[in-house]
């Protein structure tokens, strides 16, 4: 039998319609509205279109949103002095520097320099280290990772007691989503293994999994009969393959493959995301609700 598809459009939209009652309600019952300042050094032009994307989506949840473009050559002390402004500015409740920074900028320090409490990325120790910690201790978790773990409970998986195995031990997606799955609590509980380059027998770890994460960056690599059938299959990986003209405009646009064998999976796991489809639009949604989730705590209810 073919998998269910996650579908992360869906799950996402859903979320955007509940958060966008959160907004209603702060502003009703407190006078206030989200404020997220996205910062884009430069002019790359993927930058330009996550960043855009971001804004978008902000502006139509009706949060006060900013898009402060700076220069390429915006020094380190300015952009700091920036990040100062924004910190202290009490309209302002999520900080959101793009990356990559241009290379006489040192990003740790400019990641740093942001209010963990204004940190709706959560790539500031402090949240990673909330993130270990678990429990009240968190506040923002960072997006990619709150976004794979809504789409697993969402879509009904039960990952307490369940054996997840995480393929990828980056910073920003798998030793995060691994932390976060094996809390004590709702949506964890789970025993997690995390598997990388250095891993012996990569397949019979895979072959475990009754939730399989994978976020290598590799295409295809995680063949089909390495699924446990039935199982939960998170793809977050986005690969370039190719290109093809878009049907839509006629523009030639990527091919992107994620790091499943999609086709071949489905017909082993009980659900799977699509690439494109699946985890991509749970990013930019879960940072909304980590900026909703400041303003919150910035009011003190
Ligand atoms: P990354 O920093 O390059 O990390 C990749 C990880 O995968 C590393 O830990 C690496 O192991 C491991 N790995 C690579 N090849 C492997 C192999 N053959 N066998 C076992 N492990 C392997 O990548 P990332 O930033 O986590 O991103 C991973 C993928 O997710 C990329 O395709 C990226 O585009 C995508 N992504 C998507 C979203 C989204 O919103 N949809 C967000 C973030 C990332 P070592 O540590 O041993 O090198």
């Amino acid at each position: 039998m073919s998998a269910k598809i996650i579908s992360g459009k869906d799950i996402a939209a859903q979320i955007r319609e509940e958060l966008k009652k959160d907004v209603e309600k702060l502003q009703n019952s407190h006078g206030i509205v989200p404020g997220l300042v996205t910062i884009l050094v430069g002019r790359n032009p993927a930058s330009i279109s996550y960043v855009t994307a971001k804004q978008k989506t902000a502006h139509e949840l009706g949060f006060n949103s900013i898009q402060d473009d700076q220069p390429d050559d915006l020094s380190e002390a300015d952009l700091l002095n920036l990040i100062d402004k924004y910190n202290k500015d009490p309209k302002i409740h999520g900080i959101l520097v793009q990356l990559p920074l241009p290379k006489h900028i040192d990003e740790k320090k400019v990641l740093n320099a942001i209010n963990p409490d204004k940190d709706v990325d959560g790539f500031h120790p402090v949240n990673v280290g909330r993130l270990m910690i678990g429990g009240d201790d968190v506040k923002f978790l960072p997006c990619t990772p709150a976004g794979i773990q809504e789409l697993i409970v969402r879509s009904g998986f039960d990952t307490s007691g369940a054996e997840v195995v995480v393929v990828g031990r980056s910073n920003i997606v798998g030793k995060p989503i691994a932390n976060m799955l094996l809390q004590k609590g709702k949506g964890a509980n789970s025993t997690v293994t995390v598997v990388h380059t250095g891993t012996k027998n990569l397949e019979d770890h895979c072959k475990r999994a009754d939730i399989l994460i994978v976020a290598a960056g590799v295409p295809n690599l995680v063949k089909p009969e390495w699924i446990k059938p039935g199982s939960c299959v998170i793809d977050v990986g986005v690969n370039r393959v190719g290109e093809k003209k878009s049907e839509k405009t006629g523009r030639m646009i990527a091919i992107l493959k994620g790091d499943v064998d999609f086709d071949a999976a489905k017909e082993i796991a009980g659900a799977i995301t699509p690439v494109p489809g699946g985890v991509g639009p749970m990013t930019i949604t879960m940072l909304m609700k980590n900026t909703v989730k400041s303003a919150i705590m910035h009011a003190g209810m």
